[in-house]
């Protein structure tokens, strides 16, 4: 008998989304909100994009100063 690995549910990947970072996700953030903040240069096409905690923190600063030059311009 082979011992195999414990495999995750479903065909999501077990590492950060950003291309060229291999770090285990720690959030799953809606690819289009990353997206959006131009910031992340995401790999794949599933519609979550689990983020490491350094990579989710560079998405959260992007979107924050993304949402304040978005009420600055208005
Ligand atoms: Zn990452």
């Amino acid at each position: 008998m082979k011992h195999r690995d414990i495999s995750l549910s479903g065909d999501e990947q077990d590492v950060c989304s950003t291309s060229g970072c291999g770090n285990s996700p720690k959030r799953s953030i809606p690819r289009k909100r990353v997206e959006k903040t131009g910031s992340l240069n995401l790999q794949g096409s599933s519609r979550k994009a689990p983020l490491c905690s350094d990579c989710y923190r560079i998405f959260k600063k992007s979107s924050k100063k993304d949402r304040t030059m978005e009420s600055l311009g208005r």
